[in-house]
């Protein structure tokens, strides 16, 4: 099979599927004379219709591919390999343990809220006799077909993915179980070494291990960079800036709605509330952690205590558990989650979508950002045109399941959560991996963000570029 496609004599190149100038859809194909591997299959999220086509029609490339290396579970690095399965993707998908067993309940939940959707869509248009009913992108038979692909690879351990080339995973220290890849092509002088970051996380952030950046240095490297033009608060503040929201929300009575993402930014807000509660230092106000899919999460997180730091794993020993404190409480039924709407007094409500493109955080929205009492708790990244990006540009008014609401409560945007390295770290990475790469290449940012990284990297004169949409660099 790989003879009718590939020859000996084919270059390696790497082909820039998805990400490319942008946040979400991470894909990237590296294409070598025995074969070709994906790296990442992520979920375009953006203006519905551009996303949703691109969602329904991978790249044949990607269908294609011979094998797959997932570096984490995040929806827009994982989020579109049960529709590459169930297009035809037949190979092994690499990732590492604690990744396998987060994008199992990750893959499901995006599967029932495809089917969700689709079903929604349709009830509408019930009595239209033009419209052709939509089809979820995936169900959960596809996302179940598509982990039984997964294949285990711890970090740090070398595996032949096709013959004569390697794979080797580096904490990334983004969420639980993120890794770097660093892709070795061939042997002898001609070898290839290819670095590509995934997402790169914090030094000193809670609950997981620093990045561990692939090395030695690779020939080529493949980096994020989501805030190539941002510093973050120091980590240090997070607690005291957390801290002050609670008290003064809780103070005038009012609620807060904090949307984030199910893996790693809900846990790290679970861990930062314990410690700041330990110390006496937030008020007792309930807090709902209101996401079936996080309480799913949350027992992973437990699963593999392995990935903790030491600090973290110090707190297990201590206090038995990381995740669990009086007046927490994980909201799983629907009917609960409901039910907040009429609780009355100060509580804090974590809640997913992160970015608020979907799921519980839109009912909690829509029934709190009219009252000014009430805060919205911004603590990750919102792409370009999702209600979270215009939530935290302050728009007057904002559009909720169709109707306009007038945006009233404060908006308190906290970079210091950030799962995602800033330009300094970014910096440091390319210094490091990328120390005496022949081209570093810029992916998974939007271009305010990578044209300063990029002249800054450029400065002691290497090549760093970020490829456009579908660019093909060849490998000298
Ligand atoms: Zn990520």
């Amino acid at each position: 099979m790989l003879e009718s496609r590939y020859h000996s004599d084919m270059r390696t190149r790497i082909r820039f599927l998805g990400a490319a100038q942008a946040v979400t859809g991470s894909m990237h194909l590296v294409e070598t004379p025995s074969g070709s591997v994906l790296v990442d299959c992520g979920q375009f999220q953006g203006r519905r219709a551009d996303a949703e086509d691109r969602n329904r029609r991978p790249p044949r490339e990607a269908i294609a591919a011979d094998a797959m290396v997932l570096t984490h579970a995040h929806i827009d690095h994982s989020g579109n390999i049960p529709s590459l399965v169930k297009r035809g993707f037949s190979g092994p998908i690499y990732a590492t343990p604690a990744t396998r067993d987060l994008a199992a309940h990750l893959l499901a939940d995006s599967a029932r809220i495809q089917e969700g959707d689709a079903a929604f869509l349709n009830r509408k248009q019930i009595d239209n006799p033009a419209w052709r009913p939509i089809e979820p992108l995936y169900d959960e038979d596809d996302a179940t077909r598509a982990l039984e692909r997964f294949v285990g690879l711890p970090y740090r351990e070398r595996r032949e993915l096709l013959p004569g080339v390697f794979a080797t995973l580096f904490d990334a220290g983004h969420i639980l179980g993120s890794s770097g890849v660093l892709l070795e092509v061939g042997s002898g002088p001609s070898a290839r070494r290819i670095a590509l970051s995934g997402d790169i996380g914090r030094s000193g952030m809670p609950i997981l291990r620093d990045p561990d950046p692939p090395l030695p240095p690779a020939d080529y490297v493949l980096m994020e960079s989501t805030y190539g033009n941002r510093a973050h608060d120091d980590i240090r503040s997070m607690h005291d800036a957390l801290a002050r929201v609670v008290t003064t929300t809780a103070a005038r009575g009012g609620k807060i709605v904090v949307p984030a993402f199910a893996v790693g930014r809900t846990q790290e807000l679970i861990f930062s509330l314990a410690v700041l509660r330990r110390e006496g230092r937030i008020p007792d106000v309930p807090v709902f952690v209101d996401s079936p899919l996080a309480v799913n999460v949350t027992k992973v997180f437990k699963q593999h205590a392995d990935c903790f730091d030491d600090e973290t794993r110090a707190f297990l020993k201590e206090h038995g558990t990381v995740f669990d404190f009086p007046g927490l409480r994980y909201v799983e039924s629907r009917e609960e989650s409901m039910r907040l709407n009429s609780l009355r007094g100060p509580a804090v409500i974590v809640s997913s979508s992160g970015m608020c493109e979907g799921g519980r955080v839109l009912h909690h929205l829509r029934n709190t950002i009219e009252n000014p009492a009430n805060t919205v708790l911004v603590v990750g990244y919102m792409a370009q045109h999702t209600l979270g990006r215009r939530i935290i540009e302050r728009r007057p008014r904002v559009k909720i399941h169709g109707v306009e609401r007038d945006l009233r409560a404060e908006v308190v945007v906290m970079n210091s959560f950030s799962a995602h390295a800033d330009k300094h770290d970014l910096l440091a990475y390319a210094r490091t991996s990328g120390r005496d790469a022949k081209a570093i290449f810029l992916v998974h940012g939007e271009p305010d963000q990578q044209e300063p990284l990029s002249r800054e990297i450029a400065r002691s004169g290497q090549r760093c570029v970020a490829p456009a949409p579908g660019a093909v660099e060849e490998l000298q």
